[in-house]
């Protein structure tokens, strides 16, 4: 077995150990594999051992592998990083499904970018778990006015909320209160049942906060490569 092989089956181990130990059904996660700073190469390697849901946080480098990708016709990207409005166009050519809309002017980029023919985007209200307001996320009381608004955008389709742990507390805690704001968007929103979170150094505290969707990078693809 490759050493990726090892590392993908390995974290499929534990995450089946950490849905278990919760008394959850890991076949009811999608494990993304996060594979930014790697080439499309990797990406090709990682569908060939059964990944389908990949993820990357910068636009050029989803749009580049996407489109060098584009024969891996049942492959997902999922967009999950900072976005910028003047680059809706290019992420919702290349995403399946955006991760991180925090911002009405984004949600409005996002619906007007749609062409004519073009698929419903699938959306995460991305929020901010932190004290820094410069992070990026909503900040938990706009979180009913952002939904609505996502809700109001006919070419887009709330799915849930997607968050990053802070670096300053324990995860736990953090995804405990994002499990109350994923709830709030089901207020808004009941359909919108995905909760994005967990990275390498902390899906098992996500899973047991009712996580759906991990999101992992390192512990699959190996250290991450210099940002080029
Ligand atoms: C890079 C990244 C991840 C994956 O991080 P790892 O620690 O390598 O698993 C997850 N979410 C976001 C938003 C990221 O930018």
């Amino acid at each position: 077995m490759s050493d990726l092989a090892q590392r993908l089956a390995d974290v499929d181990l534990r995450i089946g150990e950490a849905a278990r130990a919760v008394g959850r059904d890991a076949g009811e996660l999608t494990r993304i594999v996060v594979t930014k700073f790697h080439p499309a190469s990797l990406v090709r390697e990682l569908h060939a051992l059964g990944v389908r849901d990949v993820g990357e946080n910068r636009q050029q480098e989803l749009s580049a592998k996407s489109a060098e990708t584009a024969d891996l016709v049942d492959l997902s990207w999922h967009f999950i990083g900072q976005a910028q409005t003047n680059k809706a166009r290019q992420i919702r050519r290349a995403a399946h499904a955006v991760h991180s809309v925090d911002r009405d002017r984004l949600v409005d980029a996002l619906d007007a970018a749609a062409e004519p023919g073009d698929p419903v985007l699938d959306v995460l209200v991305q929020i901010n778990l932190t004290q820094d307001a410069g992070r990026g996320g909503v900040e938990p009381a706009g979180i009913e006015q952002l939904a609505e608004r996502i809700v109001a955008a006919p070419t887009l389709r709330l799915r849930g909320v997607m968050a990053v742990a802070p670096l300053e507390e324990a995860p736990a805690a953090a995804f405990e209160r994002l499990a109350g704001y994923a709830a709030r968007v089901r207020a808004v929103a009941p359909d919108a049942t995905w909760i994005s979170a967990g990275m390498t150094a902390d899906f098992a505290e996500a899973i047991a906060c009712g996580a759906t969707h991990l999101r992992i990078g390192s512990a699959i693809t190996g250290p991450r490569p210099p940002r080029a």
